[in-house]
């Protein structure tokens, strides 16, 4: 139940955005984290602040027209999506997806809005995307889209107005297709307009390990907190994308035993641990899926179509999509005995998976706090790229591992204060919404 004050916000969100679910998704959670602090803080609910924090700076919708490998034109729908800059200017990641919609566009901007404000960095949230598939297309084909893509959000973008990333489907390829035609668009070698970039050219060492790396080092505090770690504990990660590698790579570090990961197809469970050599081979080398994996290693099974969640394990890292763990795979979860989730997608688990969590007292940490090391890299290479400076990967590695830390004790601190210890949902939204709010009240109605 939302707060009486803000239920007709809520209303209003409904009633401006129909049918765009995952954004209601989105906000509602958010709201309902904000009762406690209007309650103690009644002047953030003055001056339409909420429905003001609710409504997208800008919304950016076009035609990305484009020619495929047998001369045939493709048409897909490109967005942007500026939802607040009251910290910095608009940063957040495209993602290439056929799934893509405005309202998902409008759910990760908003999302991100509180991440960026959690990472105590001067950014904005945006999103991006197309709902443009690059699966099955060759590099030429991705080139071009990439191309038509950025003549259009290019002037839209600049290193203090707006600085995309990667997400699902967009990665180092994509990043330095567009930011060649961006170069090429405006004559000038503006780094700091995109993130994500080559190492020989204005990227930033960890950026590609960065949100995994973080959401471990989330999940590593969290942790600690039930004086426990990774090391010897049985880990399930879903997807095999960047996120999911990455968050594998961490974990074996740290001495846990990544046993179950999965793409849109399917999952591979393999019981002595993934090898996670080979499966960088197929996903990052060969764009190949986990099926071909199973196949190359004896001791793995190849489950398609189930639900990894099925998979008895200790912690969760959800590292795929929105709502892929849901109620039912919550409490399969719980009954397994599992200790500790950490979101390194962007709202993996629905409504009801997080509150089964929480009511179990299982160790939550949502995605807008978890998979902040992200963009947290993101603007460290933007300072990177300010200063024309290139920092060794331990030095960056460090400042990451230290901003997740202080995310972790932000959230947990916020949650101890609004008397809901341990509820790092509550705690990550309130934080967030609080940089936010303060720095627009400061800013005026604008
Ligand atoms: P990638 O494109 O590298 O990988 C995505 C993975 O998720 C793939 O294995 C993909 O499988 C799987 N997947 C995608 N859609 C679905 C679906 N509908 N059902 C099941 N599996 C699916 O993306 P990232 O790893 O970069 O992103 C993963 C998540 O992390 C997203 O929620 C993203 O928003 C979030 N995130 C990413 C950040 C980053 O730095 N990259 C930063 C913060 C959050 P398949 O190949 O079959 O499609």
């Amino acid at each position: 139940m939302l707060d009486e004050k803000l239920e007709p916000i809520y209303a209003d969100v409904l009633r401006r955005n129909a049918g765009e679910e995952e954004f209601h998704q989105a906000v509602h959670e958010v709201l309902d984290s904000l009762g406690a602090v209007i309650a103690k803080h009644p002047h953030y609910a003055e001056n339409a602040l909420i429905e003001r924090i609710c409504e997208p700076e800008r919304q950016i919708i076009f035609r990305v027209p484009w020619v495929d490998d047998r001369g045939q034109v493709q048409i897909n729908r490109g967005f942007r999506v500026q939802f607040n800059s009251a910290l910095g200017p608009y940063k957040g990641g495209l993602r290439f997806h056929p799934s893509v919609l405005l309202g998902t566009i409008k759910f990760l901007g908003f999302e991100q809005t509180f991440k960026n404000a959690l990472t105590g960095m001067p950014i904005g949230g945006g999103k991006g995307g197309s709902d443009f598939d690059p699966k099955g297309r060759s590099d030429a084909e991705i080139m071009r889209f990439c191309q038509s893509f950025m003549t259009e959000l290019g002037r839209h973008l600049g290193e203090y107005t707006d600085v995309p990333a990667g997400d699902i489907g967009v990665g180092g390829r994509e990043i330095g297709y567009m930011f060649g035609q961006y170069k090429r668009m405006t004559n000038r070698y503006e780094s700091g307009v995109l993130t994500g970039k080559g190492l020989t050219w204005g990227g930033s060492r960890v950026r590609t390990e960065a949100t995994g790396y973080g959401a471990v080092y989330f999940v590593e505090r969290m942790l600690r907190r039930r004086s426990t770690q990774f090391d010897g504990k049985k880990v399930i990660v879903s997807g095999a994308g960047n996120v999911a590698i990455y968050t594998i790579e961490k974990v074996q570090k740290l001495g846990g035993r990544v046993i179950a990961c999965s793409d849109s197809n399917g999952y591979v469970v393999e019981e002595s641990g993934i090898d996670l050599a080979l499966l960088k081979e197929i996903k990052e080398r060969k764009r190949g899926r986990v099926s071909d994996y199973a196949m190359a290693r004896k001791g793995a099974t190849y489950v398609p179509n189930g639900r990894i969640w099925d998979v008895p394990a200790d912690v969760a890292m959800p590292s795929a999509t929105q709502n892929e763990l849901t109620g039912a795979d919550a409490k399969t979860l719980v009954r397994n005995g599992v200790l500790a989730v950490g979101e390194g997608a962007n709202m993996p688990c629905t409504p009801e998976a997080v509150r089964t969590f929480i009511d179990a007292n299982v160790l939550f940490g949502p995605g807008k706090a978890t998979n902040a090391g992200g963009v947290a890299t993101s603007a460290l290479e933007m300072q990177q790229n300010a200063s024309r400076d290139s920092w060794s990967f331990e030095t960056t590695e460090e400042k990451l591992r230290t901003i997740m830390h202080s995310i972790h004790d932000n959230c947990a601190q916020t949650a101890d204060e609004y008397g809901s210890p341990g509820n790092y949902v509550l705690g990550a939204n309130v934080t967030g919404f609080i940089r936010v709010a303060e720095a627009m009240q400061a800013m005026g109605v604008v």
